[in-house]
């Protein structure tokens, strides 16, 4: 039932991850990441950037010692070898990088990754030492149709059978109903409690530990209603894409989240 949660873990922090998307130039990130920095420095929440890969590099060289971490946007399900421009996991991790998004909705629908490709993903990044991001999410016509619980927990059933049952406690969840994503339409805070309320029983059925396990919303959070969708019991913070290009909202949503319940 939306608004109760029967998992309440008092020791879960929120999470804010911007995701940059194919967003950025050196000059343009000094100036965000400086600006993020300079809000950031006595933050009671977790904060970070997943950006493009070229920009790891300035991300390790400019948030190395503070609060906010970062990462990749995607990782290949393969080790190594010849898998011409993907980057392994390893690779990612030699920049420090903490998260790798896998399984957003624009990888999904756009290099048609199936649910068996983002969980080798995510088994790859766990193995790496990463903590993958997992993305999921239903369509508009899933959701007017009425199948939003089965197409979601069809999609985080497949993807924690290709990690160990220990795994499913070190993960990051997102929920990002993809008519939401960029188009500035949101859940309502009722709506994504429902869902993040099953996420969380699909976890812990996997694993009792993974009650620990942030599951972020994501679509359209700004603002103006960061502290809303946040003050719901499960809504362990959130998944940022436009609002994470700009200091002012990304900011005020790092505010919402270290002042939510
Ligand atoms: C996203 O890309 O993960 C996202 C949630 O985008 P936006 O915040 O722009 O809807």
């Amino acid at each position: 039932m939306p608004g109760l949660s029967k998992y309440v873990d008092p020791m879960r922090r929120k999470l804010i991850a911007g995701n940059w998307k194919m967003h950025g130039s050196l000059a343009a990130n000094a100036a965000l990441l400086n600006g993020i920095l300079a809000g950031t420095d006595a933050v009671t929440c977790d904060v970070a950037v997943c950006v493009p890969a070229p920009y790891l590099a300035q991300c390790k060289s400019l948030l190395s010692g503070s609060a906010v971490a970062w990462g990749a946007q995607d990782v290949s399900m393969h080790t190594s070898g010849a898998y011409t421009g993907e980057m392994s996991a390893a690779m990612i991790k030699e920049f420090d990088c903490r998260y790798v998004i896998v399984g957003h909705s624009e990888r999904r629908s756009g290099h048609a990754e199936s649910n068996e490709a983002v969980g080798r993903k995510a088994a790859q990044a766990l193995k790496a030492g990463l903590t993958p991001i997992v993305c999921v999410g239903e369509t508009l016509v899933q959701r007017e149709s009425g199948a939003t619980a089965e197409v979601v927990l069809g999609q985080l059933d497949t993807i924690l059978g290709a990690i160990s049952e220990q795994d499913a406690a070190r993960i990051v969840l997102a929920y990002e109903p993809v008519w939401a994503i960029g188009t500035g339409k949101t859940a309502t805070p009722d709506m994504a409690q429902e869902v993040h309320a099953l996420i969380r029983g699909k976890l812990v059925e996997r694993n009792p530990a993974a009650q620990s396990v942030q599951v972020l919303y994501g679509g359209s959070m700004k603002p103006d209603n960061a502290g809303q969708l946040m003050s719901m019991p499960d809504v362990d913070g959130g998944l940022i894409g436009g609002a994470a290009l700009k200091v002012d909202d990304f900011l005020a949503i790092v505010r919402a989240a270290c002042a939510a319940p």
